[in-house]
């Protein structure tokens, strides 16, 4: 097998000596919740950088609905919080870590309500939702369903208050630098390279380095995430020589706005939990047939069953009947989503929402532990591209904000007290690296990103087979010959040869494990096996 996906360690040739050079004490790439929170906190011990690819605005956590979850009233606690945590993990979860996030959750709330983050209350209690997964009420959540934005706008607030830290957006990073370390066996991460859409081609070296670079939904023709959430952290950390954890857990949620023709958004989990019910196209409900509970069965069910339920009608999407709740307090409390649909012409409460699922969250990536160290020295990493084993196999709705907000503060200490241990001097070294030209003839990038997003959808999406996710990989290693061996000079180029990188793990990841577990799930092996009670690691030194 032609292993083109292994073959690169840089995506473009460089030259240290003819490149400009940027210091900083700490890079933090990724400007979401989870980059924020870890940046605000490097800058206390010095001087952080933050890069981000496109506008500040652009992340999943931006687009965050539902809100964020903490044990904040007297009727719930830590325990219970854990407990459901774990409940919905199927096995896979790290106890250590879910203790540690809820435990931590409610200080973080506060600590953003002190920056100035507005969420919803009666002006002394925050007005708290639950969701599936949860016992009790403990989702924060702002503007009804703006909780994403408010959290943003507030960390961006505070990092723009902080001193000794810097933000460089429309800046993609293309791979981190890798230098041996004196004396010893491995290599530690010293920066990275990126490409500014102004000025081109830049080194940055840092004492520590945060990849905080988001998800993965892109990969997957249906999904809830922007266009930006290409895996370029994953594929980043995999050429680096970083072990990943977990890529085939892809967390696929039920209901996105299906307008063929316009981008997928998110209709939340909060809807059906408010009343919203899920019709077939001949008007009938149809989530009895499939679970006790309904519309509120847990999420990788209800996306199964609406794929299933489309099949035996042969639609191409099912409906949200939402007009129990009523069309003035469906725009009160939902008034992003009201926003969303008023734009092609549905009003909810009146017209039926069509919707379909999409992937949602990548619980897989980084392997990182409790202090959010990655297996590269001076690399750090939290947020979506980091696994941190608070998931397991399956995601608590309202649970990554936390996570982000928890470990990036973790990692942003982390990186910050090392600066004090280590007495290395900042300087640029004469790394140097040469691609060699490829022999292979040109294919056309642009139609390989869509064809690959079918492929992914098809194949690598809520149910897989091994026959199909077979076929998945010779497709994926035929165009990683013609994509991965050449070099190009744009991002959209570079996030193509990302997405290659990063699917081809993840399909060889879902292909290994041949059981069905939280939000895998595998038609020959639909049962769970508890000999696959165990994590999957890749990396290059042990690629699938
Ligand atoms: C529609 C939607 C609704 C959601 N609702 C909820 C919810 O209600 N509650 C909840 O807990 N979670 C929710 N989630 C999940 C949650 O929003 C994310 O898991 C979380 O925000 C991830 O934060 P992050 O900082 O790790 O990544 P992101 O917020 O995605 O940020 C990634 C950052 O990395 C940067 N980046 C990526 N690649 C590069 C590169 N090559 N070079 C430079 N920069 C790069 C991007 O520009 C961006 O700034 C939702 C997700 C979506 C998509």
């Amino acid at each position: 097998m032609d292993r083109a996906y292994l073959k690169r360690r840089y995506l473009v040739s460089f030259e240290a000596r003819r490149l400009p050079h940027i210091f900083t004490d700490v890079l933090v790439i990724g400007g979401g919740a989870a980059g924020l929170r870890a940046a605000i906190e490097a800058a206390k011990y010095g001087q952080a950088l933050m890069i981000v690819k496109s506008a500040m605005t652009e992340s999943n956590s931006s687009q965050a609905q539902g809100g964020i979850a903490a044990v904040l009233d007297e009727r719930d606690s830590p325990a219970l919080h854990v407990a459901d945590t774990l409940a919905v993990g199927a096995d896979l979860c790290d106890e250590r870590v879910v203790e540690k996030v809820v435990g931590e959750a409610a200080d973080h709330i506060c600590e953003l309500v002190e920056w100035g983050a507005l969420f919803d209350s009666n002006g002394e209690r925050f007005d708290l939702a639950r969701e599936g997964g949860h016992s009790q009420r403990r989702i924060v959540h702002a503007h009804g369903d703006a909780t994403g934005w408010e959290i943003i706008r507030a960390l961006l607030e505070k990092a723009r208050q902080t001193d000794r830290l810097k933000i460089f957006d429309h800046c993609f990073v293309l791979d981190l630098l890798t230098d041996p370390v004196e004396g010893g066996p491995g290599s530690a991460c010293v920066g990275a390279i990126c490409w500014h859409q102004r000025y081109g081609l830049q080194m940055i070296w840092a004492r520590q380095t945060i990849l905080a670079s988001g998800g993965a939904g892109a990969l997957w023709r249906e999904t809830t995430n922007p266009p930006q959430a290409t895996a370029d952290g994953l594929a980043i950390a995999f050429r680096a020589g970083v072990t990943l954890a977990d890529m085939e857990m892809m967390q696929f949620h039920p209901t996105a706005l299906y307008i063929a023709g316009a981008s997928r958004s998110l209709i939340s989990e909060a809807v059906r939990g408010e009343g919203g019910k899920l019709v077939d196209k001949f008007g009938r409900r149809f989530m009895g047939d499939y679970h006790s509970d309904c519309e509120l069965a847990p999420r990788d069910v209800v996306a199964r069953a609406i794929l299933s339920q489309m099949l035996k009608t042969a639609g191409t999407h099912v409906s949200l009947d939402v007009s129990q709740i009523g069309v003035e307090q469906f725009a009160k409390r939902f008034p992003r989503i009201t926003e969303q649909c008023l734009k092609f012409g549905i009003e909810p409460g009146w017209d039926l929402i069509p919707v379909r699922p999409a992937a949602h969250y990548m619980i897989g990536g980084a392997h990182v532990d409790i202090e959010g160290r990655t297996g590269l020295e001076r690399l750090y990493s939290c947020g979506e591209s980091a696994c941190t084993g608070l998931h397991g196999a399956n995601r608590l709705g309202s649970n990554s904000l936390i996570e982000a907000l928890v470990f990036g503060r973790q990692c942003g200490r982390g990186a910050g007290e090392s600066l004090s241990l280590a007495n290395d001097k900042l300087a640029a070294k004469d790394l140097s690296f040469v691609n060699e030209p490829s022999q292979r003839t040109e294919m056309d990038v642009l139609d390989i990103r869509n064809s690959l997003r079918a492929l992914m959808w098809r194949n690598v999406g809520p149910t897989r087979t091994s026959e199909r996710l077979a076929e998945t990989l010779e497709i994926i290693d035929f165009w990683c010959r013609y994509v991965l061996d050449k070099q190009f000079d744009q991002p959209c180029d570079w996030e193509v040869q990302n997405m290659l990188t990063a699917a081809r793990l993840i399909a060889a990841s879902a292909l290994k494990r041949t059981e069905s577990r939280g939000v895998h799930f595998r038609e020959d092996f639909p049962d769970t096996d508890p000999a696959w009670r165990r994590h999957l690691f890749v990396s290059r030194q042990s690629p699938p």
